[in-house]
């Protein structure tokens, strides 16, 4: 039995958005004083840090649909508390499509918000018909209408979002959806922590030594120490797969690289208050004769002169008074190694900008000719396959895993953070807690309906 440098009853692997909610549930509801939080690096600077930072309560599945609204009501709840501290902005997602009659998406939000979904979706269709359609009147959270606005009128389209092309004939206007700031939710969480008893160490834990208690050691900047904690969380992010490892166990995560581009709207093309907004719709890139001629001949170019998903992102960056836009597009699938060089790829700021312009043309300004300082960057999106998190024991006692929180773990901090904390106490209380643990692999008719989905909320 190695010397014991530090015990602890609970540890936390990782201090990102995800270890820190841990940490905080487990000292504010429940009263635990005794946390360590380990980490390398400063807290909140990998995946976290390149967070796009929206949230939405728009998912395909009810289950997910109660997950992000759960968390939605915990960000309100930090946000009322701290004179929003944590900049909570609602001015929804629009979902954009130029079909008229989407209606797998329409099914998909009655699927989505279940019971609720007749008082929540509203229609407002046909030509020149009464509309009690509310555009956001301001950024504030407050006060804003909850629910889903179906426009299917395209006068009522043009007049609200002249900056939108005249294709689009239909938008989802998701109303609990907005942005705030992940790294504000940190720190505000990160003082509660350390306020109350809990503590951060710098240093990468290189191996667990299973018993009671867990055995880990760390490797510091002044060393190996070795730490003895009763329970222990893995909340390492796109390296939630080594921290299993090191007990022998396999979560099935794997890492998805996403990229993003962030530069000052210098031409003033996107409005200061539009949603975020999401084109929903296939397409083919535009590129000329010999643009096109010389991507087909590279088998990892060929499929951008192909048929492109949808699901392009764009948003208004920070005051509105402002500038900066926000633009991303995950249409990367291919699993990489989180270890090995980040996989950002020159061309995308190019592609991200040809997609954005078929639905705002002025955005084509940019293409070949980004603003001095636009910055490109990305992180992994941890997930599973079938794009639903983490979050419970793990099979190794005292073990538990918070992670494989894809592309929504700034928005799912708080409630992930919470369901953990509860797990670690025994009172799991969520009525989905179970299909978000590791052991849904183990229940046959949870994973036939997951696989059984056309769609895994990626948007
Ligand atoms: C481009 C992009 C855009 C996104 N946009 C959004 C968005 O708009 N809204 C949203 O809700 N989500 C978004 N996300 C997702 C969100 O950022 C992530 O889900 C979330 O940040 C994951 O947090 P985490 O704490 O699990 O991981 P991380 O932030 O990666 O933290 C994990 C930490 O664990 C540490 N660690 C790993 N291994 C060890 C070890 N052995 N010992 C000690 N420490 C270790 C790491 O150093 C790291 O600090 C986006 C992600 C990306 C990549």
């Amino acid at each position: 039995m190695p010397t014991v440098d530090i015990s602890t009853e609970v540890a936390v692997i990782g201090a990102g958005s995800v270890g820190i909610a841990v940490a905080y549930y487990l000292a504010r509801k429940h009263g635990c004083r005794n946390i360590v939080i380990i980490d390398p690096r400063d807290p909140m600077s990998l995946t976290s840090a390149q967070s796009g930072e929206n949230y939405r309560n728009w998912w395909p599945h009810p289950v997910m649909t109660a997950f992000t609204d759960d968390s939605i009501a915990l960000l309100e709840d930090i946000a009322s508390e701290t004179g929003n501290r944590i900049n909570m902005t609602r001015r929804g997602y629009a979902l954009i499509t130029r079909r008229s009659q989407p209606d797998d998406l329409i099914e998909d939000l009655f699927r989505g918000y279940g019971s609720e979904a007749e008082q929540l979706v509203r229609f407002h269709t046909g030509a020149g018909s009464h509309s009690m359609y509310q555009p956001p009147a301001s950024s504030a959270w407050e006060g804003a209408p909850g629910g889903i606005d179906v426009l299917q009128d395209k006068a009522l389209i043009r007049q609200t979002f002249p900056a939108y092309a005249d294709d689009v004939a239909t938008i989802l206007h998701v109303r609990r959806a907005g942005s705030i700031s992940g790294q504000q939710l940190g720190q505000f969480m990160l003082e509660y922590i350390k306020a109350n008893g809990g503590r951060l160490i710098r240093g990468d834990v290189t191996a667990i030594e299973t018993g009671s208690p867990l055995t880990l050691r760390i490797a510091t900047p002044e060393g190996h120490k070795t730490l003895s904690a009763e329970k222990v969380v893995n909340a390492a992010g796109p390296f939630l797969k080594d921290v299993a490892d090191m007990v022998g166990e396999n979560l099935g995560v794997s890492c998805v690289y996403q990229q993003k581009i962030a530069f000052e709207d210098r031409e003033g093309i996107v409005p200061r208050d539009l949603p975020f907004t999401i084109d929903l719709d296939e397409q083919t890139l535009s590129w000329t004769d010999e643009e096109r001629e010389i991507l087909s001949e590279d088998p990892e170019t060929a499929r951008l002169t192909q048929m492109m998903q949808g699901g392009i992102h764009c948003r208004p960056d920070g005051a509105e008074d402002g500038k900066w836009i926000k633009l991303g597009w995950a249409f990367n699938h291919k699993p990489s190694d989180p270890h090995g060089p980040e996989p950002i790829d020159t061309q995308f700021p190019d592609i991200v900008l040809r997609g954005a312009s078929r639905l705002q043309p002025g955005l084509a300004t940019y293409i070949g000719k980004l603003p001095r300082g636009a910055h490109h960057y990305g992180g992994y999106y941890a997930m599973t396959e079938e794009n639903w998190p983490l979050i419970g024991p793990m099979r190794t006692p005292g073990m538990f895993v918070a992670g494989a929180l894809s592309g929504f773990g700034t928005m799912a901090a708080c409630i992930s953070g919470e369901l953990c904390a509860d797990w670690m106490v025994d009172k799991p209380k969520a009525p989905y807690a179970h299909m978000l643990a590791p052991s849904r692999y183990a229940d046959s008719n949870i994973m036939a309906e997951l696989k059984a989905q056309a769609s895994r909320g990626h948007l």
